[in-house]
């Protein structure tokens, strides 16, 4: 069977380049497409990591001066992924992250370095390489935005062209002078084009000029189209409703799976979740938290900052000590927020424990082990850390916003009466809505039964990317058949 060809265009590719969720869902995306008929290749930047995975592959372009230099790209296959890197290494090759040096301050070349990327996307689009023609150009996050932006502007060969953001608060805002050297025309400078309040926005023209936006939720797809949850892109996004929905992401439940994680003191599934105590017991002394297997244990997996509303879970502490709860967290970012947790636990040792850094085993230790895990966030586009809450029976405590609301269904009298909660949802996301959220997570879990239920539940619920897969695939088809008729 042959399948139908797609261009992914991602500045992250899961294991290769890593920063956020986009880099998993970039990953995990071809491999799940593939059931449904689909090719996938990925076009990263050949960042050094990306560039050493390359090592067999041949060069499929070369160019003398690509944005200031020589450039090639490659084709290959790494970790599994058919791939196209830009190995442009007067753009790519530096140390530091991927979007900034590592101080933190953000490369002063990010417009051309990612300009190059969405350039050579639609090129590829287009057919620049012989025999490689995608039916569609799917574009994620600023960083490729200005790839619809030349397949808008150059004549020629125009496939298919989706959007996907995976967080609306990183934009790609850069000044309008640099228009002629990103090789975009002066009529692209146009309310309709990639002008964005005076400047050049690469995510706004990707918005605007793709044939369809996708976001990582139904409700977070809703959430950008407000005033509240737009940030400058609302009246847009609501203009092109009819193009924008929302796909959940999904997670790979072959890393997260609680029958088989080796990475867990005691392996369990629906059928036997007694052996999680084994687990608990394990992370209380991990964290070095008082031995007590009745205590409710609450677990936050997190970056620190303030989109994930942990401050309000400072606030909260009060309330979640007096009822007689733990607090195990693991998490990085924010040095006041990291002060302020390490503080709360010096003063309550035994009760409340920090865990400082980026640790994916001990993740997997904390979700197996934990009995709930709270999720405060102000907004959240999709949450994936909720997910592998659900799968491993840890109860998700959430803030009723994004993906966290489409994903744990909140015991209310009637999702409780009708046997089919899943977590706690608050909302609005203030100080005073968690502390009730965590007030009835403890009455919830003094009903041993209910609770049982809720993890049970959740250990139900489908969290891979087989459904997510299928509405891409249909969004592919949908647009296909469009611009075919
Ligand atoms: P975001 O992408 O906004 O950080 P998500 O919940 O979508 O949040 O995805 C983050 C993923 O990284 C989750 O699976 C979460 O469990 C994990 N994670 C976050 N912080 C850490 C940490 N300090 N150590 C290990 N895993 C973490």
């Amino acid at each position: 069977m042959t399948r139908i060809e797609i261009l992914s265009v991602a500045s992250e590719v899961y294991p290769l380049i890593k920063t956020g969720g986009l880099a998993d869902v970039a990953g995990a995306l071809p491999g799940a497409l593939k059931g449904q008929g689909f090719a996938v290749r990925t076009l990263v930047p050949g960042y050094p990591a990306v560039v050493r995975a390359m090592r067999r592959a041949e060069t499929a372009l070369s160019f003398d001066d690509f944005f200031g230099g020589p450039a090639r790209l490659l084709a290959g296959r790494a970790a599994g992924l058919d791939l196209f890197v830009l190995d442009a290494p007067h753009l790519f090759v530096r140390p530091g992250g991927p979007y900034a040096d590592a101080g933190g301050r953000e490369w002063g070349d990010n417009a051309v370095r990612f300009a190059a990327l969405g350039r050579i996307g639609a090129s590829l689009g287009q057919g620049l390489l012989e025999g490689y023609a995608p039916a569609v150009v799917h574009a994620h996050d600023w960083q490729a935005g200005l790839t619809a932006a030349y397949l808008t502007y150059d004549r020629g060969r125009r496939p298919g062209a989706v959007m996907t953001v995976h967080n609306l608060a990183f934009q790609g805002q850069f000044d309008p002078r640099l228009l002629h050297a990103l090789g975009l025309p002066a009529a692209a400078f146009t309310h309709d084009g990639v002008e964005y309040y005076g400047d050049i926005g690469f995510l706004k023209a990707g918005l605007r000029l793709s044939d369809r936006i996708t976001t990582v939720s139904p409700t977070y797809a809703a959430e950008i189209c407000t005033a509240d949850g737009g940030m400058g892109l609302d009246g847009l996004l609501r203009g092109r409703a009819d193009r924008l929905s929302g796909i959940l992401n999904g997670i790979d439940v072959k890393v997260w799976n609680p029958a088989s994680d080796p990475l867990i003191a005691a392996p369990f599934d629906a059928g036997d979740l007694d052996a999680r105590a084994a687990n608990k017991a394990e992370l209380q002394a991990a964290f070095g938290l008082d031995p007590d297997p009745d205590a409710l244990l609450f677990a936050v997996i997190s970056r620190l900052s303030w989109q994930k509303g942990l401050d309000l879970l400072l606030a909260a502490l009060p309330v979640l000590l007096a009822e007689g709860a733990q607090l195990a967290l693991l998490g990085a970012g924010d040095p006041d927020l990291q002060s302020g947790f390490a503080a709360a636990a010096a003063a309550h040792p035994g009760r409340i424990a920090c865990a400082f850094g980026y640790d994916e085993p001990l993740a997997h230790r904390i979700q197996a082990g934990a009995d709930a895990l709270l999720v405060p966030s102000r907004f959240e586009p999709c949450g994936l850390t909720q997910m592998c809450a659900l799968r491993y029976g840890a109860v998700p405590v959430v803030a009723r916003v994004g993906g966290l609301n489409d994903t744990v269904v909140d015991a209310s009298p009637m999702a409780l009466a009708a046997g089919g909660a899943t977590g706690v949802q608050f909302g609005p996301v203030v100080a005073p809505m968690l502390e009730n959220a965590i007030r009835r997570t403890a009455d919830l879990y003094r009903a041993p039964r209910t609770w049982r239920t809720m993890q049970t539940n959740g250990m139900a619920c489908d969290v891979s990317w087989r459904q997510s897969a299928k509405l891409y695939a249909e969004l592919y088809r949908g647009l296909i058949a469009e611009r075919a008729g």
